[in-house]
């Protein structure tokens, strides 16, 4: 299921989408054709987060406001509160190593990062 649904979300090569620009050099009819798999790839993932969420909350006892809650510490990670996960880099203040702000903390010594510090 997990194989199913990452192929469709990266476009069922299992590589994750690029960063670049996909819309440089497409003509009218492949930028129709991008936006309507984009749509199809929102659609699949958010029926997959709203399934992954009513397990969870069910199997977990956890409420709406747990998962509004861990949303906007996610958001702030990055230092801004815009509604949305970005992937600043970030240096430890501790080991000087470069991590992910998706992450809450640094993937080398482990250094829970204080949210300020996290912009
Ligand atoms: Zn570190």
């Amino acid at each position: 299921m997990i194989g199913l649904w990452m192929a469709g979300i990266t476009g069922g090569s299992g590589q994750p989408m690029r960063r670049q620009d996909p819309a440089a050099g497409l003509s009218t009819a492949e930028l129709r054709h991008e936006v309507r798999d984009l749509r199809e790839q929102i659609c699949k993932m958010a029926l997959m987060n709203q399934a992954l969420w009513e397990l969870l909350r069910n199997r977990l006892q956890l409420t709406d406001d747990d998962l509004a809650n861990m949303a906007q510490e996610i958001d702030l990670r990055d230092g801004v509160a815009d509604g949305k996960m970005s992937d600043t880099a970030l240096r430890c203040p501790q080991c000087g190593r470069v991590s992910n702000s998706r992450h809450w903390k640094c993937l080398y010594c482990g250094l829970e990062f204080e949210k300020p510090a996290m912009g």
